[in-house]
C-alpha cells in the first residue's frame, strides 16, 4: 500500500480502522456522517478507491465516481430529503477549502441554501 492510502483519514475508514457511522455503501461507495456537521444533515460519500482529487479524476474511474451520485440520491431517500431538496459538493484543492485529500462528496440537506455560495 502506498504512503497516500495508508496514512487517509478515509482510506482507514473504508478498511475499518477508524470508525465511522455508516450509512449506506455498496461495494465502490461509502456514505457515512460527517464528523462536524456543517448543515443539520451533512453526509461525505467516498470511492473506496484512494483519488486524491477531481483532478485525477480520469475515464478509469469515471464509473466509480459516477456512482458517487447514486449515493447521494439513495442517502436522500433514505433519509427523507429527496422531495425537499439537498446540495452536492465536491471540494478541490486550496481555493474551494478541501482539507482531506480523499475525494468526497458533501451530501448536506435539512436547510434552505442560498446561491451563488459565498
Ligand atoms: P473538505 O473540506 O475536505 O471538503 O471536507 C472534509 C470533511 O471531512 C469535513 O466536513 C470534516 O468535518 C470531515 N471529517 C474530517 N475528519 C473526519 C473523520 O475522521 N470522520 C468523519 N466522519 N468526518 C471527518
Ligand atoms: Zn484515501
Amino acid at each position: 500500500m502506498d504512503n497516500a492510502m495508508e496514512n487517509c483519514i478515509f482510506c482507514k475508514i473504508a478498511r475499518g480502522e477508524i470508525p465511522a457511522e455508516v450509512v449506506w455503501k455498496d461495494e465502490h461507495v461509502l456514505v457515512f456522517k460527517d464528523i462536524h456537521p456543517a448543515t443539520p444533515k451533512h453526509f461525505l460519500a467516498i470511492p473506496l478507491e484512494h483519488i486524491p482529487t477531481v483532478n485525477d479524476a480520469d475515464a478509469n474511474n469515471a464509473a466509480i465516481l459516477g456512482r458517487l451520485f447514486v449515493a447521494a440520491a439513495e442517502t436522500a431517500k433514505k433519509f427523507g430529503f429527496a422531495e425537499s431538496g439537498y446540495r452536492c459538493v465536491v471540494n478541490c484543492n486550496r481555493d474551494a477549502g478541501q482539507e482531506l485529500f480523499h475525494l468526497h462528496m458533501h451530501i448536506m440537506a435539512g436547510k434552505k441554501f442560498g446561491w451563488p455560495p459565498g
